[in-house]
């Protein structure tokens, strides 16, 4: 048996210096408040509440006054800044500089005035937390398309930009990008579409890396928090490239796994998975198979 891990996998900068952040607010003041799970790994959020990290909804939020609160690598809407302005709050902004410049653009470009009749399409999973910042600098004017199938809500007489949560696949996106043109095109407007490159490299990079690590043994142990989207979609990418992938989010799941003593194991994981989580289940499936 031989087990390699992933030299790619493991947190993304944004991650690890909201972590940084976090534990240098902690080593002061042995508490902090987090808005959300700052990571979406509960053994790593189990890890910094262990330090003191205390992560709260966004009602319990709203009922805070006179404390400090981090807002983690995905971001918020003016609503949450409103807030804590409101309520005394300090806020620790860990947002990702990669989502912060989306938040920008977008706020930009909806405030044009040539484009007050326009739509501001996000391409990205309702209700996540980084699509909530997004749609926040949209005065109601964003809509949200999980996919090619949610195109037929579009406004095709009217102008849209089109921009994608961070974490969202490439080849998904490049597929909407081109049916969305086309519709336009269809009606003679092509003119009033236009679309921007805003996936995160980090995540679109990690695709081809993991495909091509997932080829090379006989079983892939790809550990993740349950809802991570990065994780869901670079397991996808694992499981189409081997079969024999399998998605662990607490070690107990091991015990299920069929390994064979001569198996060629490879772990690897999200961007939101800590290094020192895929070290311990490396050690974990040592001592199953021996
Ligand atoms: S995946 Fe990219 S955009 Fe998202 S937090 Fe990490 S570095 Fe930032």
């Amino acid at each position: 048996m031989k087990i390699t891990i992933d030299k790619n996998s493991g947190f993304c900068f944004g991650v690890v210096r909201a972590i940084e952040v976090a534990e240098q607010n902690l080593q002061k003041d042995n508490q902090l408040y987090c808005l959300g799970d700052i990571v979406h790994n509960n053994e790593e959020v189990s890890r910094l509440h262990n330090m003191g990290l205390k992560i709260v909804s966004h009602r319990e939020f709203a009922q805070l006054h006179n404390v400090k609160v981090l807002i983690r690598a995905h971001g918020e809407p003016p609503e949450t800044y409103r807030i804590a302005k409101e309520n005394n709050i300090e806020l620790i902004d860990a947002t990702c500089i990669v989502v912060l410049k989306l938040q920008e653009d977008i706020k930009k470009n909806n405030e044009d005035g040539n484009f007050r009749e326009g739509q501001i399409l996000i391409f990205g999973k309702a209700g996540h937390a980084e699509v909530i910042g997004l749609l926040g600098q949209t005065n109601g004017k964003g809509i949200v398309i999980s996919s090619v199938n949610d195109i037929d809500v579009i406004d095709y007489t009217k102008p849209a930009k089109l921009y994608s949560q961070t974490t969202q696949s490439l080849e998904e996106y490049q597929t909407i990008i081109e049916t969305v043109r086309r519709r336009y095109d269809e009606k003679g407007n092509g003119h009033l579409f236009q679309s921007y490159d805003t996936i995160c490299r980090r995540v679109a990079n990690r695709a081809k890396q993991v495909q091509k690590f997932a080829a090379q043994y006989d079983k892939i142990i790809f550990v993740s928090g349950e809802k991570s989207s990065n994780g869901l979609y670079l397991f996808d990418v694992c499981k189409k490239e081997n079969p024999q992938s399998y998605f662990v989010y607490r070690s107990e799941q091991l015990e299920e796994i069929p390994f064979k003593k001569d198996d060629n194991i490879g772990i690897c994981g999200a961007t939101s998975t800590p290094m020192w989580l895929m070290e311990s289940i490396a050690e974990k499936i040592k001592k199953i198979i021996t």
